[in-house]
């Protein structure tokens, strides 16, 4: 009899952060086939008789190919076992869960989805920035500084152009190269942005800068990612209020964001939903 394939969310680091039904199915598996950026902590639910493969693409001593993963994936599930896929975040963001669901679909091996919290959501979370807001921007979009050899770039003008928030995910370590591509995308050099390193975990951090200013910015440890957009000033309500006083203000750490633009310094009153 065939086994299940379970692809599961482990959020973005906090134990807390898993979703009850994450939680329930970790515990009940017979294989675990983790991502090296799953947290330590979340790991060691992982229940002492199931047989835990690290198959992170990073940190093994051998690069292991996508093609090796959805394999065993497959061979353990056909094998009987109930098998976690688990993935940091959510499965379905830059998790390569395309390509596992084809594999699983070819082989007819049951699975399931689990989503889980995106660091996107865990960043956002921890810097204190709307993802979205009334007054300054309506749309999101998740991005990656990094593409597959050959595959789609996405369009940075297009997307820059539209007004969004933009959360880029795998930003690398060269900030300036990032930096470049949103300015050849057409963003102000003022536009705010922020790095967050290993969200919701004890090592987290948080720098806010520009894009001009994100040449300077200190390289924080990865995984970081970088959120983009007017919304980012919404983080720091003293420097929010002082806009209007002075031309510019400081940061969590050393970036600055010069004053911003908004119309009014009203940010909604009870009765209005501000984002
Ligand atoms: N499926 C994952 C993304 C995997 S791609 C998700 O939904 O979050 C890996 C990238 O995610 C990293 O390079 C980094 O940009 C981001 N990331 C993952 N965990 C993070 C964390 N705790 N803090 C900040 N960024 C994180």
């Amino acid at each position: 009899m065939k086994g299940k394939v379970y692809l599961v969310g482990a959020g973005p680091g906090d134990p807390d952060l898993l979703t009850v039904k994450a939680l329930r199915v970790l515990k009940m598996a017979d294989a675990v086939l983790h991502d090296d950026l799953v947290a330590p902590e979340i790991l060691k639910l992982i229940p002492t008789t199931a047989q835990v493969h690290n198959v992170g693409k990073r940190c093994g001593k051998k690069r292991i190919l996508q093609e090796e993963i959805n394999f065993l994936m497959v061979a353990l599930a056909d094998t009987g076992l109930r098998v976690v896929r688990l993935k940091s975040g959510d499965p379905l963001v830059f998790g390569r869960a395309g390509e596992e669901i084809e594999s699983l679909r070819r082989a007819s091996i049951p699975f399931e989805i689990v989503p889980g919290v995106t660091s996107a959501m865990g960043a956002a979370g921890v810097a204190q920035i709307p993802l979205t807001h009334r007054r300054a921007s309506s749309a999101l979009v998740f991005i990656t500084a990094h593409q597959a050899p050959g595959s789609d770039a996405a369009n940075w003008s297009k997307l820059a152009g539209s007004g969004a928030t933009l959360v880029i995910y795998m930003p690398g370590q060269n900030y300036s190269e990032v930096s470049a591509k949103l300015r050849a995308a057409g963003l102000a050099d003022e536009t705010p942005c922020a790095v967050i390193s290993r969200a919701t975990t004890p090592q987290q951090q948080t720098h806010r800068s520009t894009i001009a200013g994100l040449t300077g910015s200190p390289k924080l440890a990865a995984p970081a990612l970088l959120i983009v957009g007017e919304v980012v000033r919404f983080a720091d309500p003293v420097a929010l209020a002082q806009q209007f006083a002075a031309s510019s203000v400081s940061t969590v750490n050393e970036g600055s964001i010069p004053a911003a633009r908004f119309a009014s310094p009203d940010f909604g009153t009870p009765e209005e939903p501000l984002s």
